[in-house]
């Protein structure tokens, strides 16, 4: 039997639009903004930018069209949402304070429980307002997390031994790619955020991570490899994953390998850094010590990689918890530090960012037809990077998430 209030409901869900993306998507007009074009490292005077349907439509609107929401940036810099590499986020708060920095699309890089999966469809289906997050699950390694078999409980004749042989790793990483991962994530080589821990130890054969790429290829994923050691790094270089997270002690012949076979770089300097000083996400006196040799290090390793022409993408390699102090911009700031101009050092966060996530043409800069995911600066990142640690105001797939300081004449969106 048909109620009157169910035939409405029928009737009101007919009536709803589907949602593409973002449920929360709205229009937006945004006046007198200088919007910083990262293909070209130019800026325009101020100008009007249109969004509709949580895209970008038109830049440089002839008029200014009538929206429920216009923002005036009185000349202010309009640069792309930044894209994060390389993060541990596993709650919505958390998540909520990386997109209030101005990051709008981050990476999973492990998660337990596939938490990281779960947040992306709530974010795609609008019901969290987050970063747009690529997922990966857990890390194929050799002593997998014990939270890795609660999930997969079928995999339990692998619990308490090493995840290791071609026949060990391809189950594994079939068990991830199951769940339905953006990218599947292995440990090339130890890690570096124990203080028991020795990161240059290599973990995987050649062999073996060849075995992890081609059963990820076969579902169409790529691989991202945490590598500190130059063997593991080259070893997965060589197995064609598609980046290798850290690199400390990567040599300038794996370098140059990297340019051939076209592996990105996420060296993830500014975390290495946090090491080093008390509080944040590593706060140990023995790693404290670690962080003050590895330090120089990788910083030595991303500028030669710059010089050489690898592609290097920015990451902070945080949980975005409350206790971090590392953010997006601290990272841009390390790359302009190893002899990247302002423009190459945004596009590590933007568009070479978007090209290893495969989301070119969707994020990654502003131009007509991509998400609106947009950040406001006082100043001209093209001048000075530095300026992307005081971002402005945040706008997530066309909806105005954060809007701070002072907005002379102004009432701030809320
Ligand atoms: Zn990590």
């Amino acid at each position: 039997m048909t109620t009157a209030r169910q035939a409405a409901l029928a009737i009101a869900i007919a009536l709803t639009p589907i949602a593409t993306g973002n449920a929360a998507a709205q229009d937006l007009v945004i006046t007198n903004a200088r919007v910083v074009d990262v293909n070209d490292g130019t800026v325009s005077e101020p100008t009007t930018v249109v969004v509709e349907g949580g895209r970008i439509t038109v830049i440089a609107a002839a008029e200014v069209p009538e929206s429920a929401t216009t923002v005036d940036l009185v000349g202010r810099y309009l640069a792309p949402g930044l894209l994060d590499a390389h993060v541990h986020v596993s709650s919505a708060a958390d998540a909520r304070r990386a997109l209030l920095q101005g990051v709008t699309t981050m990476r999973s890089m492990g998660t337990s429980h596939y938490v990281d999966v779960g947040m992306r469809e709530l974010q795609a289906a609008g019901h969290l307002e987050v970063p747009q997050y690529l997922a990966a699950g857990y890390h194929v390694r050799p002593p997998a997390a014990e939270a890795f078999f609660q999930d997969h409980p079928e995999l339990g004749h692998l619990y308490g031994q090493d995840v290791r042989g071609g026949e060990a790793v391809r189950a594994m990483t079939r068990a991830i790619v199951s769940r339905g991962v953006d990218f599947v994530k292995t440990n090339a080589t130890e890690r570096a955020g124990l203080p028991d821990t020795d990161p240059r130890r290599q973990f995987y054969s050649e062999a073996e991570l060849r075995t992890i790429v081609e059963e990820a290829r076969r579902a169409g994923i790529p691989v991202a490899a945490h590598a500190h050691g130059d063997a593991g790094a080259r070893a997965a270089v060589l197995a064609g994953v598609r980046s290798i997270e850290h690199g400390t002690y990567i040599s300038p012949e794996t370098l140059a390998t990297m340019v051939e076979m076209g592996t990105y770089l996420v060296p993830t300097i500014a975390i290495v850094s946090d090491l080093t000083i008390p509080g944040g996400d590593y706060d140990n006196a023995v790693l404290n010590i670690r962080g003050r040799h590895m330090l120089p290090r990788v910083r030595e390793m991303a500028r030669n990689a710059h010089e050489m022409g690898v592609k290097i993408v920015a990451a902070t390699d945080t949980g975005y918890g409350p206790e971090s102090t590392t953010t997006l911009a601290h990272e841009l700031i390390e790359f302009a530090g190893i002899g990247m101009t302002p423009l190459e050092a945004l596009r590590s966060a933007t568009t070479t960012a978007a090209e290893l996530f495969g989301l070119e043409g969707r994020v990654g800069a502003i131009a007509p037809g991509l998400e609106a995911d947009l950040i406001v600066l006082e100043h001209n990142p093209l001048d000075d990077i530095a300026v992307v640690q005081d971002v402005l105001m945040v706008v997530s797939d066309g909806k105005v998430v954060v809007q701070r300081g002072d907005w002379p004449g102004q009432r701030p969106v809320s």
